[in-house]
Parts: C-alpha cells; structure tokens; sequence
C-alpha cells in the first residue's frame, strides 16, 4: 500500500517472506467472533477481494463448531445455524454429534495471502531483504509478530493429514480462542489438524500432534499424521493488538494473536495510514 502511494520501501525479514506465523498458520480466513475486531474483519475481506491472483469464493467454506448446543452470543452476521448431526453436512464427521454452522471461514493455506500481498508490493516497486539489517530510513514501521515487545508467544502446533473435508471443523469452545486455557483443542482446516495453545517455550511438535491425533477421534475417529511443526501466535500482553507512533520515525503493528491472516491486512492500511500522515 505505502509503495503503490509512491514510497520508496524495503522490507526486511530475518528469515525471508511468510517465515513466521503468517506461513505457518491454519490457513482459515474467518470473521474473529469478537465485536471488537469484526470491523477489522470486514476491511481485510474487501482488500482480498481487491488483491490480483488471491482468488476468494463469494461463500465461504463454512465452519462447523462440534458440539455446540446453541447459537448464543454468536454474531449474526454468520448466520448460526443448529444442526443436530454435523455428520448431516460433512460426513467424514461422526454420528451424533450437534453442532453450529457459521457462514465464516474461507480455507486459503498457511503462505498463500502473505505470498500473495508480497507479489503485489513488488510490482509497486517494493524490495525485499533477507537478514537482520536495519536499513537507513526516514520512517520504519515495525511487524515483528511474536519478536515485538510487548508481544508474548503463544504457541501453536499445526499437523498435516491425509483427511481433509468441505467444512472448516472446530471442536466447540474456540470461538472463545483468546481465552483458551493451555493444551490442545481439535480443530481442521483443509488437511491442518490443530490446535494447541502453548505459553513459554517451544513446545515438541510431534508429542502435541499426537495429543492432537488423540482429541480428533471423537470427532472424525483415525488420522493420519504427516508431519507436524509449532509456531508462535503473538499475544499482546495486555490483550489489545499494538498499532501505535512509537516516536517520529517508528511505527509499530503487532500483536494479532490468532486472527493475523483474518485481521492483519486491514491493521496494514492503518499502519500504512500513520506512516503517511506522520500522525
Ligand atoms: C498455529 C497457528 C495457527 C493460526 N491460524 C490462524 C488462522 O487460521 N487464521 C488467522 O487469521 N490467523 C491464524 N493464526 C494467527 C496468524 O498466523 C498471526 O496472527 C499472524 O501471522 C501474525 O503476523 P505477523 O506478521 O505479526 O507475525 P509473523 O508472521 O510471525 O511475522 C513476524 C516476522 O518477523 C520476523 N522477525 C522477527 N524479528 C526480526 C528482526 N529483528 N529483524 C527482522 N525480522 C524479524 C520473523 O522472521 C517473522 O517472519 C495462527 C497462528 C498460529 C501460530
């Protein structure tokens, strides 16, 4: 956005484009079931809509929340709907189970929107660097996810499967996600298997992906892992996402916790505008 407004801009990652959460992600765009961030939602959804070669379905794929008995507290913008078999709608899920439908929830991949807006930024001329350098600049805007202080990680363990269903599948009780106590909660999205909420220090992926393995069976039975990695979500420590002038030359933009893909490119035209005001 900064370069297609005629700035000159070099972004710098130390481990290259999509190295963090935005390439390691669960890969679903979905409205955040938070008043608060819901307008954020809805302005990143038209500039997807607007970004060239990021092709994004009028209907989402739709989320089922496994287990949930009621529709309440749920924003009516994503139609809940009570299904007493969620098996009705994706029969890969097992018989019995209830569940709440919301019309949310886009599967896009784990790097495919931040690969798709760093292709953009280099057609407006923008340059990209590998490595911890800090390049003279008038204006720098820092988005260093979990690395950013006053961000807290929170770790999350993805796994890839060889199941993949229509729906967007989320045991009950994430739609609460930034409360979640630490541990595991099933979760699938395309062929991801998720996901676990870890604070402190990296957890081993492949002993969580088999508490993750061991939570999908009452819900789909078997799966089988292919591999599984962790990343850090980052959590503000204060739960409020940062978007501030830090002083006349530094930006910040951080702490999306675990709506970044869902949230952040509207963050990104904030952030763009307080770099362009200077304000
Ligand atoms: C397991 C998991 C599942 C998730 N699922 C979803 C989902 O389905 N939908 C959704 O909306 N969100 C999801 N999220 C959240 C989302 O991925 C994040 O909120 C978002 O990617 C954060 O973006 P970011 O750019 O702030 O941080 P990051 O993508 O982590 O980027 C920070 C970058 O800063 C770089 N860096 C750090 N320090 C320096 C330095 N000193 N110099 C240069 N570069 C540096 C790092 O290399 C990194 O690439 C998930 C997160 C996790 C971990």
């Amino acid at each position: 956005m900064l370069a297609e407004a005629g700035a000159d801009v070099v972004v710098v990652d130390r481990l290259g484009i999509a190295a963090g959460a935005s390439g390691r992600n669960s890969g679903v765009l979905q409205h955040p079931l938070d008043p608060s961030l819901a307008a954020w939602h809805l302005e990143t959804l038209a500039l997807y809509r607007d970004l060239d070669d990021f092709p994004l379905a009028d209907e989402p794929d739709g989320i089922l929340l496994l287990g949930a008995l009621s529709t309440a507290g749920l924003p009516p913008e994503v139609r809940p709907e009570l299904l007493s078999q969620a098996r009705d709608l994706e029969p890969a899920v097992l018989p019995g189970i209830p569940a709440v439908r919301l019309s949310t929830g886009w599967v896009v991949g784990p790097r495919a929107a931040t690969e798709a807006w760093a292709r953009r930024a280099t057609r407006a001329g923008a340059h990209f660097l590998t490595g911890v350098v800090v390049p003279e600049a008038p204006q720098t805007l820092i988005a260093t996810g979990a690395w950013t202080d006053g961000v807290e990680p929170l770790w999350g363990v993805t796994a890839t499967t060889q199941t993949r269903t229509t729906h967007v599948l989320e045991e009950a009780g994430v739609e609460g996600i930034t409360d979640i106590p630490p541990g595991e909660i099933f979760t699938l999205c395309g062929d991801l298997l998720g996901s676990s909420f870890h604070p402190g220090e990296e957890p081993d992926a492949h002993e969580v992906a088999r508490k993750l393995q061991h939570r999908a069976r009452r819900f789909i039975g078997e799966v089988e892992i292919v591999s599984a990695r962790a990343c850090p979500r980052p959590r503000p420590k204060d739960g409020k996402l940062i978007l501030e002038r830090r002083d006349e030359r530094v930006v910040v933009c951080a702490g999306h916790g675990p709506w970044g893909i869902s949230i952040g490119p509207a963050t990104a035209r904030a952030a763009a505008d307080l770099i362009g005001s200077g304000a």
